[in-house]
């Protein structure tokens, strides 16, 4: 068994480390502040190549798989959670487009986004389902040879700024997800409005809306897949897209773990560096413990896409675990920081409030413990 990186690998992973430390760090806490999406990020993002990484080649993207993906993932979560969920988020709207949509479709979807910084956003969750999800309202009735949509979406990151947004909606709401159809949805589509969710906990650096379809007509052409595939294309979307989010939830410990060390150095109690006792000492172990299994776990699940291997098991296993390391490791950083962790002054504070969402996006992580125990049963 082979853990080495490939040359291009660990230089994918230096260039998204050097970007995260002269791009993201600097500016994540007053972007967090402002509760704004720090847009000249996701254009210098563009430049340098970390930005939709996952478009094929042959619609002129880097095609790069999911190991490069997560590599960069931690980077950047390592940076900010918040910038690391719009730019994650665009790859998780693009991978529908990657799983259902036909060679034509990708190259009318991701060619343009290979000439000019834009983002994708995946529209699932409505008000009244989010785990639920084969039970969506969002409706699309065939008119011709155009669907028209009706409905409302929820919790949508990169919503309304994203040129495309893939839509999962309904054709009989008694249908279950056998009636569901994907639909690409471009920005400026007439009826599409949105509303932006603010005073989130964390990642305020990230948009997140609401999105309103009234009356929306969308070209057949448009569609993923065929009538009754739009769940399905969903559920195998997010099987992939879980691992980056393990991967930035380690990234996300690792910096806890870092600026754990850093102030444990520095700061004194009793004469000595706090760093010499042995409970800060354990916690520090404890940290580096979740974060190289964590690593292990994302690789994995990682390689198995890479390798076209069945990969649900393993992803959500990386989700859950890596995303409630991370959050034992931002809570035990601030612990480690005493009092000051506790307010702005330092990271660790942002990286708790952060951090508790990778627990609820892309599936809960009971709706993980469902996967896992789904396929330890059948
Ligand atoms: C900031 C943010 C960004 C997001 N980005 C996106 C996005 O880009 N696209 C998108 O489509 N969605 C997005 N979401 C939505 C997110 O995926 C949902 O919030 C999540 O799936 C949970 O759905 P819900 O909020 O409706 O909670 P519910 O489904 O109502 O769940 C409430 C609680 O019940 C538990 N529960 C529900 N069903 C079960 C079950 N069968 N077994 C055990 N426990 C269960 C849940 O785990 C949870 O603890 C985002 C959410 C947030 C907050």
């Amino acid at each position: 068994m082979d853990f080495t990186l490939s040359d291009e690998q660990r230089q994918l992973q230096q260039l998204a480390r050097d970007f995260t430390r002269k791009e993201i760090i600097p500016i994540a806490a007053e972007y967090d502040q402002k509760e704004e999406l720090p847009w000249q990020v996701v254009e210098k993002a563009f430049e340098v190549g970390l930005l939709n990484v996952a478009i094929p080649e042959h619609a002129g993207g880097l095609g790069l798989g999911m190991l490069d993906e997560c590599l960069i993932g931690e980077e950047i979560g390592y940076g900010c959670m918040g910038i690391y969920t719009v730019l994650m988020a665009s790859e998780l709207g693009l991978t529908p487009i990657l799983v259902g949509g036909t060679e034509e479709q990708q190259k009318r979807f991701c060619q343009p986004m290979t000439e000019k910084a834009g983002l994708y956003a995946f529209a699932l969750s409505e008000p009244n389902n989010g785990s639920d999800a084969a039970a969506m309202h969002t409706m699309a009735v065939l008119d011709g040879d155009e669907w028209v949509l009706n409905g409302t979406k929820m919790w949508i990151s990169n919503g309304g700024m994203a040129e495309w947004t893939v839509v999962f909606a309904t054709t009989d709401r008694q249908g279950g997800h056998r009636a569901t159809v994907a639909l690409v949805v471009p920005k400026d589509a007439p009826g599409f409005t949105y509303n932006k969710i603010k005073h989130k906990m964390g990642q305020r650096a990230s948009l997140t809306s609401e999105l309103v379809f009234e009356n929306v007509r969308v070209p057949k052409e448009n569609q993923l897949g065929g009538l009754g595939d739009g769940f399905k294309i969903a559920m195998k979307t997010l099987d992939k897209t879980r691992i980056p989010v393990a991967a930035g939830s380690v990234g996300l410990a690792r910096r806890a773990m870092e600026e754990s060390i850093k102030y444990a150095k520095e700061r004194a109690a009793f004469g000595k560096p706090i760093a010499e006792f042995q409970a800060i000492q354990f916690k520090l172990a404890e940290m580096a413990m979740g974060i190289e299994t964590g690593r292990l776990m994302y690789q994995k699940a990682a390689w198995l896409v890479d390798q076209h291997q069945p990969h649900g098991f393993e992803s959500a296993i990386a989700k859950a675990y890596c995303s409630e390391m991370a959050f034992d490791a931002a809570n035990e950083a601030i612990q480690v920081h005493g009092g000051y962790g506790y307010v702005g002054e330092y990271p660790v504070e942002k990286l708790l409030r952060d951090v508790k969402l990778n627990q609820i996006y892309e599936g809960t992580n009971e709706i993980q413990r469902v996967v896992i125990s789904r396929n330890l049963l059948k």
